[in-house]
């Protein structure tokens, strides 16, 4: 739809007062501030236009604000229903709003768009800001919890009503006077302090670590990384050379295939140096700051370390399980991974190497035993795995486990003419939900993959409202004509997203932040996870897997191939992983305020775990950016939590069939229409029967400790 560019290219020429005061005569010809009158109520992106964000944004903030206001000045005494759930239902014009504007800022945006988000993001966070420090709406909001064991709630409303008195102790309202602007105070520097990190991060991260100038220095290295080097060099103008930066993507193929020992340490060194060069971009003084921070702001809101602060809003809950899971999973992969560094010990001697195998060896070692091992070529897999079959398999399993039809439609508007829209029904041919499926990369999209919502689900006055769910993809587009082929990554990806669309798309709860997705970030990949089992179960694999041309299935020898990869190198990469979770943890259960040196810090947390010298963690603390720049700390360990669900949810189907019924309803009913209903192990209990062991995980890894080498 280049139409959007061209209306929003035109609107940026008419003065911005002028466009303002026009929409604002007439809000009706705001496409965004009206019921959409479209099929499913889908927005009208054909009528909106970048112009009408702003006065939208406005209209629904004030809207929201005015609904608070309604429910501080009610004479009638605070009630679940006056209170809790008036306050759950506020809001919904801007949640209308946002969802398109946030989902177009990822998947189709412009230099307009992006301008406006810098402007709406801090807006929204102030119009937060009103909500939860509003102390009559919270006197409200307490008088009702204090009074939650008489009330005669269902679990659901018992929950609803836990999650907001929560979220507003959580924002300090329960804070008076100093504590309180302490508490801001903090908060602000926090917020401060992550992005300079980040910020700094991101300069050490592209800048050319190692250039070379001699061709003879490349030994080794294929042409593909050689051409992506010399690419890298000339975009920093090094001409005629090749260069290599700490980004994952870029390092890393040089140290699985450099011959040159000596250049192979010092890309190592520098990457393991990151933002610990004692020049401007150095991290450790904001890593022990923000740490030291953190401390006191556990203490101010009376939680007993940080860690407790973030657990208590986790499936984990507390700091004791998050560390009871990871310490069982390290020592089985601390095992494996001695043996691991003992077989490449041996390859090096049996080349004539004599010295000791150093972590800058690790991944040059390791890719001759895989390539030995394990070699397939990608572009020999890729034939088979051709676009549309994948999505269609995708269904195919839906349909098989709970019914569930997809049919296409082409009267939804969409936002670019590579979306597709499908309307999803159930078994009975209820409508469901509507999903769009948005493939392709381009320019206006960034990188990843994800899933999300234009519309949540909820219940109000008797009536279901069905989400609008969308999977945004970058695969690459094909020439005209072309199949659109993919990696086993990508098909993966697919089912992987395809999981979060319906944890989406079956929500099936009365509150709208309740359901769907909206459950804690240990427990959100555990249905997305669990839909990637059967992308490659030998079940399922072969029936979509084709050749694009001959219509040939797969090989079954390919299939087991690229089954065993799956275990290859896993000693290194989880005990890489788990080292960091606990560097995380250790980190965030500190108690003591004093800033702490990082680089001691660490050192002794590798001394007290045992970690060996060959690996180091995958993040050191300055360029641990997911717990000191993201979202992530006290969180790191929530990718193997949610591998520990899904492998050991699999094992329910693999006991009674991958298309059990009895099984998938279960798995439909406790998990996928759930959402955050109930406590997440409570539900996992329900559709298991236990609590999740750890065994199916350490099998799919190849980590049980008999397995030795
Ligand atoms: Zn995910």
């Amino acid at each position: 739809m280049t139409k959007m560019f061209i209306l929003a290219s035109m609107m940026a020429m008419i003065p911005m007062t002028m466009s303002v005061t026009a929409l604002a005569d007439s809000a009706s010809d705001n496409p965004l501030l009206a019921e959409f009158d479209t099929p499913f109520n889908a927005p009208p992106f054909d009528r909106i236009e970048t112009d009408h964000y702003r006065p939208a944004f406005d209209n629904a903030m004030a809207k929201q604000l005015a609904e608070v206001t309604a429910i501080v000045e009610n004479n009638e005494p605070p009630d679940f229903a006056n209170t809790i759930e008036r306050l759950e239902r506020t809001g919904q014009m801007l949640s209308r709003v946002s969802g398109v504007f946030f989902n177009l800022t990822s998947a189709h945006t412009n230099d307009e768009l992006q301008a406006l988000a810098k402007e709406i993001n801090p807006r929204l966070a102030k119009h937060r800001d009103d909500i939860y420090l509003n102390e009559e709406l919270f006197a409200r909001v307490k008088a009702v919890y204090a009074a939650r064991d008489r009330l005669d709630l269902t679990p659901e409303q018992q929950k609803l009503l836990d999650e907001t008195y929560r979220g507003f102790v959580r924002g300090g309202a329960n804070l008076e006077g100093e504590k309180r602007a302490r508490f801001r105070e903090i908060n602000e520097e926090l917020s401060l302090l992550s992005t300079q990190f980040g910020e700094n991060l991101l300069k050490e991260m592209n800048a050319i670590a190692l250039l070379i100038d001699e061709q003879d220095d490349l030994a080794g290295l294929p042409e593909s990384v050689r051409d992506s080097a010399a690419a890298t060099a000339a975009a920093q103008g090094h001409e005629g050379k090749w260069g290599f930066t700490l980004q994952r993507t870029s390092w890393t193929p040089f140290l699985q295939f450099s011959k040159r020992r000596d250049l192979r340490e010092k890309l190592y060194r520098a990457y393991t140096n990151l933002g610990n060069n004692n020049n401007e971009q150095d991290n450790k003084a904001l890593a022990a700051r923000m740490a030291a921070l953190r401390v006191e702001r556990a203490e101010l809101l009376g939680y007993e370390t940080h860690a407790h602060y973030v657990l208590e809003e986790n499936m984990a809950e507390t700091p004791d399980r998050v560390y009871e899971l990871v310490d069982k999973l390290w020592k089985a992969a601390l095992v494996r991974a001695k043996a691991e560094r003992d077989a490449l010990q041996a390859m090096v001697k049996q080349e004539g190497g004599d010295f000791q195998l150093a972590p800058w060896d690790w991944w040059y070692y390791s890719e001759k035993v895989r390539k030995a091992k394990y070699d397939f070529d990608e572009q020999t897999v890729k034939p088979y795995l051709e676009l549309d079959r994948v999505l269609q398999a995708a269904f195919d399993v839906a349909g098989k486990l709970w019914g569930v039809q997809f049919a296409p439609r082409d009267d939804v508007p969409v936002y670019h003419p590579d979306v597709r829209a499908f309307d999803v029904k159930d078994n009975d041919g209820a409508h469901l939900a509507l999903f769009y499926i948005d493939f392709f990369t381009r320019e206006s999209k960034r990188g990843g993959a994800w899933m999300n919502n234009y519309r949540e689900q909820w219940q109000e006055g008797g009536r279901d409202i069905r989400p609008i769910v969308v999977n945004v993809c970058n695969y690459s587009k094909p020439a005209e004509g072309e199949p659109a082929l993919l990696s086993l990554d990508e098909a993966k990806t697919l089912f992987h997203e395809f999981g979060h669309a319906l944890h989406g798309m079956l929500a099936k709860g009365t509150y709208a932040s309740l359901s769907g997705t909206n459950v804690p970030r240990d427990f959100v990949e555990f249905p997305s996870q669990m839909l990637e089992n059967w992308a490659l179960a030998p079940e399922v694999l072969p029936t979509y897997a084709r050749h694009h041309e001959t219509g040939e299935p797969i090989p079954q020898e390919l299939v087991d191939k690229l089954q065993e990869a799956n275990k290859f190198n896993q000693g290194f990469a989880t005990t890489e992983y788990l080292a960091a979770s606990l560097l995380d943890m250790d980190w965030h259960t500190l108690k003591d305020k004093s800033p702490k040196d990082p680089l001691a810090f660490e050192a002794a947390v590798a001394e007290r775990i045992g970690l060996i010298p060959e690996i180091t963690f995958r993040y050191r603390t300055p360029y641990f950016a997911h717990i000191f720049a993201g979202g992530y700390s006290s969180g790191y360990y929530s990718y193997v939590w949610s591998e520990v669900l899904d492998a050991d949810g699999f094992q329910a189907f693999k006991e009674k069939g991958l298309f059990d019924k009895a099984v998938a309803r279960s798995f439909r009913e406790n998990i996928l229409e759930a959402g955050a209903t109930q406590p997440p192990m409570e539900l996992y209990k329900r559709f298991r029967g236990a609590e999740p062991g750890i065994e199916p995980l350490l099998e799919r890894r190849g980590l049980q400790v008999q397995d030795s080498e």
